[in-house]
């Protein structure tokens, strides 16, 4: 540890604008694991690229398994080469931040392997000078985010911050989705860190807020003049949020079978989107007043009374069929999943926010795993303009075609926005076709976007709490879906988990589902 302290810091070179970040250590658990390599680190590995890691800063794996240290940089530095945006990678920045790099083995039960861990910290303080600053990430699986809380509190390596105080916390906690299994086990887990962490510790991640277009929304909204006046009821007829995944369960269909897409992808990255998306103007840029907003809107959410659960959701499940020409078995055929497993692959959700801005505005959510393609957005369709003027043209084909205004936010991939409006085509005829303006992120401005994990290390480094999401924020979103998945369960005829064949849009019933409302899915 000597040895790395007297190291030449080429991090330090090229602190970006926002100025020297605290030193810091991140001790992470569950660091042999997929995300660690695959992700974290990569992203680490980048920052440092960019110079925006503290100058003293050093990295922590905690995990069961055995690992020399030599060979878990060695395997660490593999994976960065592998990931990184940057190709090739920097060398000195690579070196300098791989002799940083420490392995702690034990047990995440073991107050034994904690006390080793807490001696290891406070020599790396001495060495590097992190003087207690210490992020903890839980990159485990779920089952094990109590116990490794409760062991850091019942060993002394958390300090709370001393109630009313604006001083930033020492410690801070970032706990991995997913974040509880229904709203009771969500509350349990809160009621876990909450004893052993300050709220204001905790930062729970949902990647999908790291993604560049999902901080745009609000720039879009708030230091644009032109849209803010037409995003209420008055002007939009429905918002569809889409996150459609090509893959299957991959192997994991154990993992996937006590999940299904309420759980994995609309209970987080989705309603985080509607917040994002429906929320009011906060009075500032400061975390609880974003977050705050959220939980407004989602507390408006109209509650859907189990009984009700079936009349205003749809679930699915994937056959078999045919991806990019290859055929692919049906969930029901993967391994791990119950021959007659209900669990859905595909979910359409269709919710109301009774608040003045969304009053009978529907917001209708969908995801899928299997379907053509890999791809997320929120689109904002417009009202249709009334169509008398160009209905009253004796050219009955321009009536035809006159379309509503659709707004669209591409998260990912190709992230960007664009506009879908009406032009006249070329020509004597008053033709009307709608036509597309398009912004996009890689054209504009360039650079490949960060990483997501990258922009959300950096904040927990820096403290910024913004991008994560509160306690009550989780709760709330938990309230919506255990209701449906309640009434799923109460009534499973009135819920039968459709068939769809791979790489089609979802069943045909959900296409009916929002066709009764006099609408249609986008095909994105
Ligand atoms: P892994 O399954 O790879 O597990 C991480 C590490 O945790 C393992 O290397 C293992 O380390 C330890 N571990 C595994 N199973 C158990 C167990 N049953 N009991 C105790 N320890 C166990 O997970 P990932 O790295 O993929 O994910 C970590 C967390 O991040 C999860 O909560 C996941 O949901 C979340 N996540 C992951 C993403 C990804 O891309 N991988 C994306 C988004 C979220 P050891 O045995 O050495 O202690």
């Amino acid at each position: 540890m000597n040895q790395s302290s007297s190291i030449t810091n080429p991090l330090r070179e090229g602190i970006n604008a926002r100025g020297a970040p605290e030193p810091c250590v991140l001790v992470i658990f569950g660091a042999t694991g997929d995300l660690t390599k695959r992700k974290l680190v990569p992203a680490l590995y980048n920052l440092a690229h960019e110079g925006q890691l503290p100058a003293s800063f050093a990295i922590v794996g905690f995990a069961r398994s055995e690992r020399d240290e030599a060979a878990f940089r060695a395997e660490l530095c593999d994976w960065v080469k592998k990931k990184s945006r940057f190709s090739p990678v920097n060398d000195s920045v690579l070196d300098a931040m791989a002799s940083r790099i420490f392995f702690q083995q034990g047990r995440y039960d073991d107050p034994q392997a904690y006390q080793a861990l807490a001696s290891r910290l406070n020599q790396i303080d001495k060495d590097l000078g992190t003087a207690w600053h210490r992020l903890f990430y839980i990159a485990t699986p779920p089952s094990e985010f109590p116990v490794i809380s409760e062991q850091l509190g019942a060993n002394g390596l958390v300090t709370r911050p001393q109630p009313g105080s604006t001083e930033p916390p020492l410690q801070r906690v970032i706990v991995e989705k997913p974040f509880g299994h229904s709203l009771e086990t969500a509350r349990e887990l809160n009621a876990v860190l909450t004893r052993v962490f300050d709220e204001r510790q905790i930062l729970r991640i949902d990647h999908y807020l790291g993604k560049e277009t999902v901080q745009n929304i609000m720039v879009l909204r708030f230091a644009n003049e032109i849209f803010e006046p037409l995003w209420n009821a008055k002007y939009v007829d429905h918002v569809q949020i889409t996150v459609a995944e090509s893959l299957g369960v991959e192997g994991r269909g154990g993992y996937y079978e006590g999940a299904g897409a309420m759980r994995d992808m609309l209970q987080n990255h989705m309603m985080q989107l509607l917040a994002l998306v429906a929320m009011e103007p906060p009075t500032s840029l400061e975390p609880e007043g974003i977050r705050d907003e959220k939980v407004k809107v989602l507390r408006a959410i109209r509650p859907i009374a189990s009984d009700r659960a079936c009349g205003c959701s749809l679930r699915g499940q994937y056959a078999r069929g045919s991806m990019m020409g290859q055929e692919v078995p049906g969930y029901l055929d993967e391994k791990g999943v119950a021959r007659d497993s209900l669990t859905e692959t595909y979910v359409a959700l269709k919710l109301h926010i009774d608040n003045w801005r969304w009053a009978g505005v529907p917001f209708y959510l969908r995801t899928g795993k299997r379907l053509p393609k890999q791809t997320a957005e929120i689109a904002i369709q417009f009202k249709a303009p009334p169509a008398v003027l160009f209905a009253a043209q004796s050219n009955r084909r321009a009536a035809t075609t006159l379309q509503p205004n659709v707004l669209v936010l591409r998260i990912q991939p190709d992230e960007g926005i664009s506009i879908r409006m009406n032009a006249k085509v070329p020509g004597t005829a008053l033709n009307i076709q709608p036509v597309k303006m398009d912004f996009d992120y890689g054209g504009t401005f360039g650079a490949r976007s960060p990483d997501a994990y990258e922009r959300l290390l950096f904040d927990a480094i820096n403290g910024d709490s913004t991008l994560f999401i509160r306690g009550d924020e989780t709760e709330h979103a938990w309230s919506i879906v255990d209701a449906v998945l309640q009434g799923w369960k109460n009534d499973p005829q009135g819920a039968p988990a459709y068939p769809y064949e791979s790489g089609t849009w979802g069943p045909p019933e959900a296409d009916e589902f929002i066709r009764r409302d006099g609408r249609e899915w986008r095909r994105t």
